[in-house]
């Protein structure tokens, strides 16, 4: 029978919640590995799920690859595990490919399905689904966020077993940069997902540009439905190219075949073509919406649930008023 071990750091996030609902479908041992700054508390949302040992100490409350990895380690020696699931963090991202490197093991990364330990993937720019299973041990796979349910905690109490692991290292994080300049755009948890192309920073019919009508019209709306920005590749190039530009967005709002996949229920695209570079990261957004101009755009052609033929000027002034008039 296979040992698996599911690898989280705090705080517990839905994905972390997703990895250790799918890993309890695989049948098997199941060990959970805890590291971060205070595991006892994080435990309480994982409590009934299996047996788990934690790393803690405040060499472990930041990332950093030389502890996470010596850290995931130590876990899987202690829990003597076959399998190893963990959820796509960057942390995670980051340090478990060594250590299946160290523990002569292989990964997988990018998983989006597991059916009993066959697992699936796509391949080439998200062209190639493919699904696949190994024989070596130890197997380490880098779940997707969005491959299952949550795990809700069974049990009241979650003692945990504590794991000391040598932290001495020459890394010291000295603080934090972010590409976005302004505040946070995108949101894996929203609902809504609000894609703007380039048509925003196109002549208008007064033959003119409205840029700055634009980003107050998207930032409003982003505001009073909390919904994630997306954008399409043609309009975060724009700044590359010189052109004006909406000054909150960047290539990580990106979209698409060489953009993200992301996973919101519902997807709302405005001033955006649809074309199938684009359309293929909407992959797996359930419900497609677009508002174009041209009634013949990609949307029109199976790509969206409903197409609005309309000024996506007009309709998001008239959806911010309504926005706004229902919170008030
Ligand atoms: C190898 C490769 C990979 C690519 N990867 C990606 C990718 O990851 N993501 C991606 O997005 N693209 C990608 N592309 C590019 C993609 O093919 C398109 O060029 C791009 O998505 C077009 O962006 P757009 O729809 O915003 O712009 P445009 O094609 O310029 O479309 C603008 C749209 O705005 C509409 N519009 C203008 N004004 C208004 C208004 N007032 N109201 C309503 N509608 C209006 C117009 O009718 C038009 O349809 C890739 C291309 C290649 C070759």
């Amino acid at each position: 029978m296979e040992t698996i071990l599911v690898l989280l750091h705090t705080p517990i996030a839905k994905p972390g919640l997703e990895t250790l609902e799918a890993a309890r479908t695989l049948g098997g041992d199941l060990v959970i590995g805890l590291i971060g700054a205070d595991p006892q508390a994080a435990a309480q949302s994982i409590a009934g799920a299996g047996r788990i040992l934690a790393v803690d100490g405040d060499a472990f409350a930041q990332p950093r690859y030389s502890t996470d990895a010596a850290a995931a380690q130590a876990l899987l020696t202690a829990s003597a595990a076959t399998i190893v699931l963990a959820p796509s963090t960057s942390r995670w991202s980051r340090a478990l490919p060594g250590l299946a490197q160290r523990a002569n093991g292989r990964i997988d990364t990018h998983v989006t399905a597991l059916n009993g330990l066959t697992l699936t993937r796509w391949y080439y720019r998200q062209r190639i689904e493919a699904s696949l299973t190994r024989t070596e041990r130890p197997w380490f796979l880098l779940l997707e966020s969005g491959i299952g349910p949550a795990y809700t905690p069974t049990a009241a109490e979650a003692p945990i077993e504590r794991i000391s692991v040598d932290s001495a290292t020459r890394t010291q994080p000295k603080g934090l940069i972010s590409p976005q300049s302004g505040e946070q755009t995108i949101k894996p948890e929203a609902d809504l997902l609000f894609v703007a192309g380039a048509g925003w920073t196109k002549k208008q019919k007064d033959g003119a540009i409205h840029l700055d009508q634009a980003a107050e019209l998207i930032l409003g709306l982003l505001k009073s439905s909390n919904a994630s920005l997306g954008s399409s590749k043609s309009l975060v190039d724009l700044s590359g190219e010189g052109h004006a530009v909406l000054p909150f967005l960047s290539h990580l709002n990106q979209v698409g075949q060489t953009g993200s996949t992301p996973r919101h229920p519902k997807g709302l695209a405005t001033c955006c073509h649809g074309e199938e570079p684009h359309v293929v990261g909407w992959r797996f957004i359930q419900d497609r919406r677009a508002v174009n101009l041209d009634a013949n755009c990609g949307w029109a052609r199976g790509k969206a649930d409903v197409l609005y033929v309309a000024d996506a000027f007009e309709v998001m002034e008239e959806l911010n008023r309504l926005l706004t008039t229902a919170h008030n």
